[in-house]
């Protein structure tokens, strides 16, 4: 056993709240912070205290900007962690966007709430607030892609393109000796803005943390269906309502809605891009396109040279609140994509209100849902929908579309890691308890490997890679 140890202080049994403390006689490590969602009983995890004193932890390390990897940073700061947050810099900006939307959609739900009082609370709370989330971005440090980094005492991280998001990296950590390396989200080979995965970077791995969330899973190509749900709709009189999330998703929605308006396979309506966060995030990945940054596909680059590729030309972004309130319920046939991509906050969620009740209307999924959120429950063919207190018939269409993913599926995974050695442990995170132990057999069927599903807050010693004993041979 080597001096390393690592605990999984969420993303552990579910796909959300990733924070994974790596400690040793050098250092401790906090592999992102994300926050909880979905199911109450796991939302309610974030107002737990931090299981550690936050003092002792000597770097943070984030892999990307999704808030179920960033979106406890303001709480661990707020808790006292002064040292740095080490990040690319698309990922610093994105997360100050991501981290600044959550903070007001809390401080707005926790008004709101106490507004209408159907809070349990006499006086909700938000969990943090803008001002926690300026204190927080300031610990931001931007490195490079493929550069080592010494981060702590011994301790050294490199971060490479993950092509999941904009900024998105998988980490190796290397600890007192050991390498650990972290998938984070893995992207796919096909993402259209992105570059695909770097290979592994090493052979020699002690431990590998990897993704599972859609483990159990082989995707498809986007199908005829997305094309379908919108002619059907507009030519029905409704509009269509697509929660996406509001870094990626929503650039890869418009990039299609382009394409579609383009070749004249969808009529040329209006679309409503409703969400401030959304609409920062777009201003980012125009950003990198015309800077030619590295995780950017070159081809795009070239290809989009003088022409925005997220601009149908019926696109509107709306940044105001009254903008959006001029939304609520449309009159003639349009597209709205709005976030937040499991109906959990923001925008989306009046529009869902005012639409789910009309049949003309029809709400499209292109994301992954999470258990308990409203998006799950759509998804299940939920009748009545709970927002703001209130139950929400469901009579719009409601349809899932398969095919946008930005994570890798289990044969994607697979064919990643059979070009290294296998590691001295595998730890799958971020995945429902069915999707990892699906994945989990498959690898042990075609890799021979022998990964676990490591429990919540339970803390697992790190094999060194270094004592590993070669096979003995009596003679
Ligand atoms: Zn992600």
């Amino acid at each position: 056993m080597s001096n390393v140890s690592i605990t999984f202080l969420g993303g552990a049994e579910t796909v959300t709240g990733s924070r994974f403390l790596v400690e040793s006689n050098d250092a401790k490590v906090l592999i992102d912070a994300g926050l909880f969602q979905g199911l109450k009983e796991l939302r309610l995890k974030n107002w737990d205290e931090f299981p550690v004193d936050t003092s002792t932890i000597d770097a943070v390390v984030l892999t990307h900007a999704h808030l179920d990897h960033c979106g406890y940073l303001p709480l661990l700061v707020k808790q006292g962690y002064k040292n740095p947050v080490y990040l690319t810099s698309n990922t610093a900006k994105l997360s100050k966007v991501i981290m600044q939307d959550s903070a007001r959609i809390q401080v707005e739900d926790a008004k709101y709430a106490s507004k209408k009082g159907y809070s349990k609370h006499s006086s909700p709370l938000p969990l943090y607030t803008e001002d926690d989330v300026s204190k927080t971005i300031t610990k931001f440090r931007p490195i490079q892609f493929r550069q080592k980094t010494k981060i702590a005492r011994n301790t050294y991280v490199t971060l490479f393109p993950a092509g999941h998001i904009l900024g998105a990296a998988f980490v190796l950590l290397e600890i007192s000796g050991e390498k650990l390396l972290f998938t984070g989200d893995l992207g796919r080979n096909q993402h259209p803005i992105l570059v695909a995965p770097d290979p592994f970077p090493t052979e020699n791995i002690s431990a590998l943390i990897s993704e599972s969330t859609y483990g159990a899973r082989v995707h498809e190509s986007p199908s005829s269906e997305f094309t379908d749900a919108i002619n059907k709709t507009i030519n029905r009189g409704g509009s269509v309502v697509i929660p996406a999330f509001a870094v990626d998703r929503t650039e890869v929605i418009l990039m299609k809605l382009r394409e579609l308006m383009e070749q004249k396979l969808i009529p040329k309506v209006p679309v409503f891009v409703d969400s401030p966060m959304a609409l920062t995030s777009l201003g980012h990945y125009r950003n990198a396109i015309q800077n030619a940054d590295v995780e950017v596909r070159p081809d795009f680059v070239t290809r989009y040279a003088n022409q925005d590729p997220f601009g149908p030309d019926t696109l509107q972004e709306m940044r105001s609140i009254e903008e959006s309130k001029k939304l609520n319920n449309p009159k003639n046939s349009c597209i709205i994509v709005s976030a937040s991509g499991m109906g959990t906050g923001g925008r989306v969620v009046h529009h869902l209100k005012q639409m789910l009740p009309n049949p003309l209307h029809t709400v499209l999924l292109v994301g992954y849902q999470a258990i308990g959120t409203r998006g799950h429950a759509l998804e299940n063919g939920a009748e009545k929908i709970k927002m703001h207190g209130e139950l929400v018939d469901v009579k719009a269409s409601i349809i899932k579309i398969e095919g946008f993913s930005v994570h890798a599926d289990g044969s994607e995974l697979i064919e990643w890691f059979k070009k290294v050695k296998k590691p001295n442990q595998i730890f799958l995170v971020h995945g429902e308890i069915e999707s990892a132990s699906i994945f989990a057999q498959r690898l042990e069927i075609e890799l021979k490997w022998n990964p676990v599903i490591p429990a919540p807050f339970k803390k697992y010693e790190i094999a060194s890679k270094a004592q590993e004993v070669s096979p003995a041979y009596d003679i």
